[in-house]
């Protein structure tokens, strides 16, 4: 039985996807193997890497001057990768907002002269910094951002006030919603939460900010070298590349982003008014900073918290244990997540309020 997985990840992805990877692994495309069993170099393999290549670009609407490389090492690798190729002043600023956040920063201090510029820390990242109120300093190279703080539910709704290059981190919300990409120098992404399977990472590049890496950069982790290989310089992540392609066509035939962003807020919307009219539940997150794809929330105690995970298990909603953290629930309800979860997953809040008020 398919239980209502609300992982934070690697998590939920879309059955009709795993139905056709099921169908295809004995055999891809009449050649009489499975796609992970094929040279990434053969024809078959490299259909697929153009493809899930070019239907990111669409569904994201990524503009001609920007490069799309598929590469390993999670989000985690991104962290010293964004330094050791986009610094040349040899300093950036981080905002702050959540544990990620924090750990990039702490990760790009080993590469240069890093700063704070704002930090929501103080209030265990309930909320985003005021936009208006971030001085940067001069001559910074970027500013770091973590666009959704998948562990303490927040997301921004606005971008810093600054001329200096942008970067995201969207691990936990690309293809969520609509973006424009322009605004950002550098968007990048593990592709385990709102994607496919563990394995690949997306980093979406303006293409004039290649070929500034230090010369103590790892070739792996080069954007210039993967740019110039079509991101196949070694063996890439065939699997997670092909599950991406399934997953940008699902996508793609259900209205592309616009369509999940309507479906997205939806399900966000059921469960925050269902929180915001209990007096059981509560969300501690400033409504205007509120996740569409990670709602954490508590009940009045902790011993009710772990009562709600393991009676909810039992009814086929899984994961909903919040991050150490946090405490609490957290609700993970990505692109994947079908408004039914979301909806059977309120039906059973409200019975368990019945039962323990
Ligand atoms: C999960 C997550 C990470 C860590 O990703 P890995 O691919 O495991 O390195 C980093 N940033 C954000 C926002 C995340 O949600």
């Amino acid at each position: 039985m398919r239980v209502y997985n609300f992982a934070a990840g690697p998590s939920t992805l879309p059955l009709p996807v795993l139905e056709q990877a099921q169908r295809e692994l004995l055999d891809f495309n009449g050649t009489g193997m499975s796609v992970i069993e094929m040279s990434h170099r053969g024809k078959p393999f490299m259909a697929v890497n153009d493809e899930a290549n070019a239907l990111l670009r669409e569904l994201m609407n990524i503009p001609d001057n920007y490069s799309v490389l598929f590469v390993q090492g999670g989000a985690t690798q991104q962290f010293a990768a964004v330094p050791l190729n986009l610094l040349k002043n040899g300093k950036a600023d981080y905002i702050l907002t959540g544990n990620f956040a924090q750990k990039a920063y702490e990760e790009g201090t080993k590469y240069g002269d890093m700063a704070v510029a704002a930090s929501s820390k103080d209030s265990n990242y309930t909320f985003i910094p005021d936009m208006k109120n971030i001085k940067f300093r001069d001559g910074i190279d970027y500013v770091h951002t973590t666009y959704n703080n998948t562990i303490f539910g927040t997301r921004y709704t606005e971008l810093p006030k600054t001329d200096a290059t942008l970067v995201t981190d969207m691990s936990s919300c690309i293809l969520s919603e609509q973006i424009d990409v322009s605004k950002f120098g550098l968007i990048y992404a593990g592709a385990q939460k709102n994607i496919a399977p563990a394995g690949l990472t997306i980093v979406i590049v303006r293409k004039d900010l290649l070929g500034n890496a230090s010369p103590i950069c790892p070739v792996m982790l080069n954007y210039a070298v993967q740019d110039k290989n079509d991101s196949l310089y070694n063996t890439p992540p065939c699997f997670p590349i092909y599950m991406s392609l399934l997953v940008f066509r699902w996508l793609k035939a259900l209205g592309g982003v616009p369509a999940i962003q309507q479906i997205n807020e939806e399900k966000a919307k059921l469960l925050y008014d269902f929180i915001d009219n209990s007096s059981f539940y509560k969300n501690k997150v400033n409504k205007k900073d509120r996740s569409i794809m990670n709602v954490p929330f508590i009940t009045p105690n902790e011993e009710l918290d772990a009562k709600f995970v393991a009676e909810a298990l039992k009814q086929g909603l899984v994961s909903l244990k919040g991050h150490r953290l946090a405490g609490g629930m957290r609700a993970s309800i990505y692109n994947a997540m079908p408004i039914e979860g979301v909806k059977a997953l309120v039906e059973f809040m409200k019975k368990f309020e019945m039962e323990n008020k």
